[in-house]
């Protein structure tokens, strides 16, 4: 099983905090943009026949901000092109007051099954503060259209000025609008970005007092019936994202669009984060690519471990075993022993334990070699 991912580098302005590909100004390239990722997955479909695709992602960028018949077309076109499956997720990420009734039934009629809606805070002030367009009242109003679909909200932590009863409003917020699955994320302060000033004059919480706020919310979540399946995703049993998922599992997975990536028969490739030069190559019949590597070897097995011990299900050994032909306490052995007090190993898998989850690129970085 693999997945389907497509990239939307369409917003209605930038947020200050925003390191993604998104292009506020360049709405008007919609149309064409679009044309250019069916003529993608049109040339890739066949180096891709006889995968069968059980996820499709609409990420971004805000993908609610096009025309809706543009992602009802990429639907039509992977079910005429791709082997997709008939229980396939598929999820559109949305911002609160970017889709409206009849956009969200164009969504549903083509097979949109997932809702992630980007809510960050239910506090105005910090919402107009790191830069988003919408309010708490606009997110209410979104989810009210979604009542009844798998909805997951996003939420930020370690903003400027916020409480932990602003993460707990956050959290009280995106439960009561039916959501059944929360990805919390910590603010990064990327040099480049507006908010970047803010952590120079040091205006945001540091990791400390970030870590803490985390650890409280993660509590508060579980309060509220949700496990932690994977270091900042949070849903109820059953609400997992399967797409996701799949990532960590280090499953294969297409990205079509600018800066999408994919993996693919041992090998990762990255397309352009450049709008104009993927327009350009795709017109002249050239992928975009501008990452290529094999992974193998020592980095494929560094790179299963890493995904998985991110994840509360943790590191299946006979997998490990079945893809590499090794142990893998034999092969980590040194990093194993090292770090044994912050490592459970039960039923043929190894995880991180709970309490340690939240640091453990720090524990990861042993395992790397
Ligand atoms: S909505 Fe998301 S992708 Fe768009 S500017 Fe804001 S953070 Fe970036």
């Amino acid at each position: 099983m693999a997945g389907i991912y497509i990239h939307i580098p369409f917003c209605k302005s930038k947020c200050r905090y925003c390191d993604f590909t998104s292009y506020p100004s360049k709405l008007g390239l919609a149309d064409a943009y679009m044309a250019c990722v069916y003529k993608e997955m049109k040339l890739r479909a066949k180096e891709l026949k006889g995968k069968l695709f059980d996820t499709v992602y609409f990420g971004g960028g805000t993908p609610s901000v096009i025309d809706a018949m543009s992602i009802v077309g990429c639907m039509n076109l992977i079910r005429s092109e791709y082997n997709l499956a008939k229980n396939a997720e598929v999820t559109i990420e949305i911002n609160p007051g970017t889709a409206d009734k009849e956009k969200i039934s164009l969504y549903k009629k083509a097979g949109i099954n997932r809702f992630s809606i980007g809510l960050q805070s239910a506090n105005d002030a910090i919402l107009e503060d790191i830069g988003r367009i919408h309010t708490a009242e606009d997110f209410v109003k979104t989810s009210a259209l979604l009542q009844g679909e798998n909805l997951s909200a996003d939420i930020m932590i370690g903003l400027k000025n916020q409480t932990q009863q602003d993460i707990f409003s956050s959290v009280d917020l995106a439960v009561k609008c039916g959501a059944k699955h929360i990805s919390m994320y910590a603010l990064t302060p990327e040099d480049g970005t507006p908010i970047y000033s803010d952590y120079l004059n040091g205006e945001l919480p540091d990791s400390d007092e970030v870590a803490d706020q985390y650890e409280k919310a993660w509590n508060y979540l579980k309060e509220k019936g949700f496990y932690r399946y994977e270091v900042s995703n949070f849903s109820k049993p059953g609400f997992e994202s399967r797409h996701n998922l799949n990532y960590w599992r280090r499953g294969e997975y297409i990205g079509f669009g600018v800066s999408a990536s994919s993996f693919m028969n041992n090998r990762r490739f990255t397309n352009t984060r450049d709008l104009d030069d993927y327009i350009k190559c795709i017109m002249t019949n050239y992928y975009p690519v501008v990452d290529d590597a094999v992974i193998e070897g020592e980095d494929a097995k560094f790179e299963m471990v890493m995904l998985a011990l991110r994840t509360s299900e943790g590191l299946s050994l006979a997998k490990y075993k079945n893809t590499f032909g090794t142990d893998f306490p034999v092969d980590f052995f040194e990093p194993l022993k090292k770090n044994v007090e912050y490592l459970v190993c039960e039923n043929g898998r190894v995880h991180i334990k709970d309490e340690y989850l939240y640091v453990q690129n720090s524990i990861l970085m042993d395992f790397l070699r």
